[in-house]
């Protein structure tokens, strides 16, 4: 999973570009939801949160660490779910 640092200057590019619905507003800044945040694995290249964040506070999460395995059978679970 991502996580949004608290550089988040809450412009709320990131909330509707994300494919999972995994980008929330928490109670202060923007928060992402690490059950619902595949890094995009199974909808695109590239993670799109982190392509539109103009200030780049949106790092891998170091206590989050998955695997592409891991994040596509995610993806998956959260697709058949849907
Ligand atoms: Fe959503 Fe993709 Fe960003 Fe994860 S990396 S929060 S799935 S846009
Ligand atoms: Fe915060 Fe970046 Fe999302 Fe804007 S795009 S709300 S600065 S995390």
């Amino acid at each position: 999973s991502l996580i949004i640092t608290d550089e988040c200057i809450n412009c709320d590019v990131c909330e509707p570009e994300c494919p999972n619905d995994a980008i929330y507003m928490g109670e202060l800044i923007y928060e992402i939801d690490p059950n619902r945040c595949t890094e995009c694995v199974g909808h695109f290249d590239e993670p799109q949160c982190q392509q539109v964040c103009p200030v780049d506070c949106i790092p891998l999460d170091p206590n989050n660490m998955e695997t592409e395995d891991e994040l596509l059978e995610k993806y998956q679970r959260l697709t058949s779910a849907a």
